[in-house]
Formats: C-alpha cells, sequence, structure tokens
C-alpha cells in the first residue's frame, strides 16, 4: 500500500540525485540517508524516497565519537538558539557564523493558570513556539533545509506551504541572500499571505487546496523548470525535517534534563511529531536523559482529521480527506508521515484527538486568558485536545506534560474576529460608569 503510493515521489527523487549528488559536502554528523523502511543507505544529497522500496529517506548519523559529560557541556554552552544542538543536526560544525534567522531555545512556560483550569496537578507547561523570528516553528526546519541548500549549492529556495512555511522560507532566503519562490493555497489567512510576500520573495497562490500545492510541487521538481530549486519539505524534506528534534531537546533541557510524561503535539504532514520521537529517542541513546517511558499525543482539527480518524478505527494506514478547518497550518488531508504518527502513538501509549472549530476557538481564547499567550488556530487545537483527553482520562492530570504551541495569533486574527471592544464611551466619567466598569 505504502509503496505504491510512493512511486511516482521515488523516480523523481532518482532523477534528481543522479545530477546533483555531492559526497564531499559538509554536513557535520549527518553520515548518510537511511531508507526508514528498509535500512537502504544512499549518500548524503537532495533525495527524498528510497530508490529500493519507495520509503522516506531520513539522516543517520555518526554519534559514536560523542562523550555525555562533555557534549551536555558543549550544548549548555552553546548559543541561545537551535545551534546549540549543532552537533546532533545535519549542519556544519561552523553553523553559528552563517547568515540564518537563528531561532529556537523558546519559552517553555509553566502554566499553572491553565493547570488549575484543566485539573493538571502533575505540572503542566506550554512549549510557546510562537517566540521564533517569523512566529511559527517553522523557523527550525527551514533553518536545517537552508544548510542542506548551501552544500548543494542550490540558489533558489522553495516549499509548497499551508502558510508558516512560506513566511519562513521567504525571511531565511532574505537573510541568507537566497531567492525564493513559494506556493500556498490561494484562499489562506491575510496574516500568513502577508508574513510570506514581506520579505520580498515571489509568493504564489495555487487554485486548490495543500494537497493540490503540494502535488504541484512534485512535479515541478522533475521538470526542467524547477531545476537548482531545493524546495525545503519535498526534495530537502530529510534535513528539513531533522529541525523538529531541537523541541525535543529543548523541552529536555529547560525540565533539567529530564523526559516529560506525556507530549500533545498538532499533526499536519505528522514531521513534527515523528521528529520529536526521534529526537527523545537520541538524548535516550545519548546519556542526556534518563531512560523512562514518555507518551505522546497528536492534535488534529475534526475538519481535517485523517490521522486520528484512522486511529480511533485501529487501521493503520491513513485515508486522505478534504480539508474544512479554520486550522488551515495543519490542514493536510494527505499527511505524508500519518502511518509514522499512529505507530509512535499506539507504541508510546498515548493517543491522537481531535476537535472542532468551535473548541479551537474556545481554546485560544482559555489559552489567551490563562497565561497571556495568544496562540494560531495551530495552538487552540493542542489546547483544546489537551482538554478533551484529560476529560476523557487518555491523559493522566498527576503527570508533567507538554503542550506545544507552533504558531502566533496574530496571524489568524479571524479564528477570534468576534473578540473586540468591552464598551465604548464618551470621554468622560458620568458615560465611564453608566457603562458598568467603575
Ligand atoms: C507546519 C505546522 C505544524 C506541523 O507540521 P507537520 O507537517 O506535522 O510537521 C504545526 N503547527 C504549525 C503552526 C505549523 O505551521
Ligand atoms: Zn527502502
Amino acid at each position: 500500500m505504502r509503496k505504491m503510493r510512493r512511486k511516482g515521489l521515488a523516480s523523481m527523487a532518482v532523477q534528481t540525485v543522479a545530477s546533483t549528488t555531492n559526497s564531499t559536502v559538509d554536513l557535520g554528523p549527518a553520515a548518510a540517508l537511511s531508507c526508514r523502511e528498509c535500512g537502504h543507505r544512499v549518500p548524503l544529497g537532495p533525495v527524498f524516497a528510497c530508490e529500493e522500496c519507495f520509503g522516506p529517506l531520513e539522516i543517520a548519523y555518526d554519534f559514536s565519537a560523542y562523550d555525555t559529560e562533555k557534549l551536555r557541556a558543549s550544548i549548555e554552552a552553546g548559543p541561545a538558539n537551535i545551534w546549540r544542538y549543532a552537533p546532533l543536526l545535519p549542519v556544519p560544525a561552523d553553523v553559528a557564523g552563517k547568515p540564518n534567522l537563528n531561532p529556537g531555545w523558546t519559552k517553555l512556560v509553566k502554566a499553572d493558570n491553565l493547570a488549575a483550569e484543566l485539573g493538571v496537578t502533575g505540572g503542566l507547561f506550554v512549549k510557546d513556539d510562537s517566540g521564533n523570528p517569523t512566529h511559527s516553528f517553522k523557523d527550525r526546519v527551514v533553518a536545517q533545509a537552508l544548510e542542506a541548500a548551501r552544500a548543494f549549492g542550490f540558489t533558489t529556495l522553495s516549499c509548497s506551504s499551508t502558510g508558516n512555511l512560506a513566511g519562513a522560507v521567504g525571511a531565511a532566503a532574505a537573510r541568507a541572500g537566497f531567492r525564493s519562490c513559494v506556493f500556498i493555497p490561494h484562499d489562506l489567512e491575510q496574516g500568513k499571505v502577508v508574513m510570506a510576500a514581506v520579505y520580498g520573495g515571489e509568493l504564489v497562490g495555487i487554485e486548490g487546496n495543500y494537497d493540490d500545492v503540494n502535488r504541484f510541487c512534485s512535479e515541478l521538481i522533475g521538470d526542467p523548470a524547477g531545476e537548482g530549486w531545493g524546495f525545503v519539505n519535498v526534495n530537502l524534506r530529510p534535513y528539513y525535517a531533522e529541525g523538529s528534534k531541537t523541541l525535543a531537546y529543548e523541552i529536555c533541557e529547560q525540565l533539567g534534563w529530564r523526559l516529560p510524561d506525556q507530549l500533545v503535539v498538532p499533526i499536519a504532514s505528522g514531521s513534527q511529531l515523528t521528529k520529536i520521537d526521534k529526537g527523545l529517542q537520541e538524548l535516550i541513546k545519548l546519556g542526556l536523559v534518563e531512560d523512562r517511558p514518555y507518551k505522546i499525543f497528536g492534535a488534529q482539527a475534526e475538519g481535517c482529521s485523517p490521522v486520528s480518524t484512522a486511529y480511533k478505527a485501529g487501521h493503520d494506514v491513513v485515508r486522505p480527506q478534504k480539508p474544512d478547518t479554520i486550522a488551515k497550518s495543519l490542514a493536510i488531508g494527505n499527511p505524508a508521515d500519518g502511518p509514522y504518527v499512529l505507530d509512535i502513538a499506539r507504541r508510546t501509549g498515548g493517543a491522537v484527538e481531535d476537535v472542532t472549530d468551535a473548541e479551537i476557538v474556545d481554546a485560544i481564547k482559555l489559552l489567551a486568558r490563562t497565561e497571556g499567550i495568544f496562540a494560531e488556530t495551530a495552538g487552540g487545537v493542542t489546547v483544546g485536545v489537551t482538554r478533551k483527553l484529560i476529560e476523557s482520562g487518555a491523559l493522566d492530570p498527576a503527570k508533567t506534560t507538554v503542550v506545544l504551541n507552533t504558531g502566533d495569533g496574530l496571524k489568524t486574527l479571524d479564528a477570534v474576529a468576534g473578540t473586540g471592544l468591552t464598551a465604548t464611551i464618551r470621554p468622560n466619567l458620568d458615560s465611564f460608569r453608566k457603562a458598568g466598569l467603575a
């Protein structure tokens, strides 16, 4: 089943590698690309699908030389951004000196007010990734893809995007001196469109949904028109995906080199959730955290819930859906990493759950009212799902729980459009008193 779905992508991937693979690239500890399904290894290059079985390629590392305590000390002495983890990422050793947006090291907020409201007693934290340079977690993944693009000699950065990625690519390209040309569904939120356009790159609206945009980009990669282009989430996807590991690293380091018991993570393509699990596994193997169980919970919007639908039905394949939700950043109807998300949720004892658009709006307001954090719709999805999982008993309120907020509410103002003035008064005390606010 998986094989057939990936066949088209793999043949394009093989074409690309033939023209651009360069075995002398310096990407630090990254040793090769390895197939997630069959383990087949190929040299580092701009390829993303296995030539043997069409499975997705991942970065394989050589961490064997690392001493745990020296590594911990070097991380702790590193910069307050993702490059403190450079020895665990597919980037050159001197990456901190290259022009990029230096994302990461965002706040892990101890959310005691929200915990009280939800009845969590074991410690509730919000990892607030709206604090990144373009106000979403996407700066982390783009920073890795940018280094791969430099290493492979690409000069144009591109992507298919549900909005946040377009802005992150535009900004990173501007700073690093790349051309950018990015593709989005034509009907995104104004905040996302403006944030993507302002950096001066080319922004193309496609008449269709994200899955149409992604299909178009796959075609473009196989065509001479796309030659020399680094698509951060297509032909550079193995590198891009590694950026999400930094969320796992930061959460554990900020908890004092400790694994949380439970994490609630949003799902669009499923890449972020999959790589958070990979990051936690690496920390365990490296001895940086104690090896003990953790549970990963996936969060979707009901209007685009292919993974939670499969989870609840007990399936291990994900049937595509046509998205219809205000959580546009998560509106991927055919998520590439869906089957892996199901594996991880089941293996760790987590779950995948979804919430309605109304519940998303409620959760955005709840987080804002209790913690002073204004989340985009994706944050409404994770907070809403957290509340639902506590009510159903799937999430243990007595355990340490980390909820991800991956984007900024200023980009999705329409979601809370009914929120506004408490009163309009004349500029005198009489009028103020009459409004009942004294
Ligand atoms: C892209 C995105 C995600 C997660 O995307 P994956 O494709 O699952 O890695 C989560 N939140 C926001 C706000 C995003 O833009
Ligand atoms: Zn394979």
